[in-house]
């Protein structure tokens, strides 16, 4: 990391770089120290700009939405956080049929997902009740059951770390898979993504309404909602399990971890693993980011023990000085 002076930094365009932010208070776990240095720009300028200086100085980078799907050090992260406040969202009509809506990366899902009912477009109200922001949502593929955001997105911006350069990218370039987008590589940060949704009937979207109130109340009293990051694990790859059932192998990680009787009995500190479901960990108060990794690393060597495959997380790790769980 090349030296910075230690006072808040106002970058020409006026994006500020804050030092010595708690991140706490903004993830879903609400556990991790502090960012070193923290900006949050309003514009696609001020994005870039706040890459260039962490590029410039040498300094880690880290894009963050909502933090809904990250666990920080109880270290913090010793560079710059970037959460983009980007929330302009618009659509255009194509056709009868058809209609393009574009949200950039700050936009929660949620607001998204009112926009497009609110306009009578339909597809995106299959993710309800899943907190976070397109940025988080494009970086993972966004999945339930079986819709994948990338099912939805034709084109979107990126910055590329390197050169802080704004390119405009089609759905090929992010290599969608499960759990897995360009994104990945750390190499480049969205922008804004453009969606292609159904133009629907009042009546039509009344339904698709009822719908999306469906799914969140079985959401709700199916899996914890608060201080939480949705399922700490990935389903395995079929090449990663030998036990098949009628024929198919059998991949979804919360089977494994609910045969070795984690669900609502494994805790260490102030961290448990919901009693609604063995896959998700829950922080009480009081908990910190080491009692979440001491939960995690028995869950994998539980499954290990009785199964020979070690489940590997859909959380992102951030800030830890080495990988603290099993590989
Ligand atoms: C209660 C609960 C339920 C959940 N249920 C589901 C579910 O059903 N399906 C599902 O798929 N997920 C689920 N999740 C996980 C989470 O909602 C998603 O991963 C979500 O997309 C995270 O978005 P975020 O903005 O909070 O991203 P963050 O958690 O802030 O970041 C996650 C990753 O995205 C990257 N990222 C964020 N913004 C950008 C950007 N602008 N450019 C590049 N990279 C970026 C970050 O660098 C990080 O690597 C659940 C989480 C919770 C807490």
């Amino acid at each position: 990391m090349n030296p910075v002076n230690n006072t808040q930094h106002p970058l020409p365009g006026s994006v500020m770089i804050a030092q010595e932010v708690p991140l706490a208070d903004k993830n879903w776990f609400r556990t991790g120290g502090t960012a070193r240095f923290f900006a949050a720009p309003t514009s696609a300028a001020e994005f870039s700009q706040a890459v260039a200086w962490a590029s410039g100085h040498n300094i880690p980078l880290f894009v963050m939405g909502e933090g809904a799907n990250i666990l920080i050090s109880d270290d913090g992260f010793q560079g710059l956080v970037i959460q983009p406040v980007l929330t302009g969202l618009s659509h255009t009509l194509l056709n009868a049929h058809e209609a393009l809506v574009s949200a950039q990366a700050g936009v929660r899902m949620h607001d998204l997902i009112e926009y497009c009912l609110t306009h009578q477009l339909l597809g995106l109200e299959e993710f309800s009740g899943i907190p976070g922001t397109v940025g988080g949502s494009v970086y993972i593929n966004l999945h339930y059951f079986e819709f994948l955001l990338a099912q939805f997105l034709v084109e979107a911006q990126v910055i590329e770390k390197k050169t802080g350069q704004i390119m405009t990218v089609d759905k090929a370039w992010f290599q969608f898979d499960y759990d897995y987008s360009t994104l990945h590589h750390h190499e480049y940060y969205l922008i804004g993504a453009t969606f292609l949704l159904q133009r629907a009937t009042a009546l039509e979207t009344a339904y698709a309404q009822g719908r999306r109130t469906e799914i969140i109340r079985h959401r709700k009293s199916r899996y914890p909602t608060a201080r939480t990051c949705g399922s700490f694990f990935r389903n395995f790859f079929p090449s990663e399990v030998f036990l098949e059932t009628q024929g198919k192998k059998v991949i979804w990680v919360a089977y494994y971890l609910d045969k070795v009787g984690v669900k609502g009995n494994l805790r260490h500190g102030n961290a448990t693993v919901s009693y609604q479901h063995a896959n998700m960990i829950v922080a009480e108060p009081g908990a910190t980011s080491t009692d979440i990794i001491t939960v995690a690393r028995t869950m994998q060597t539980l499954v290990f023990e009785q199964f020979g495959i070690i489940p590997q997380p859909e959380c992102q790790l951030i800030g830890f000085d080495q990988y603290p769980l099993l590989k």
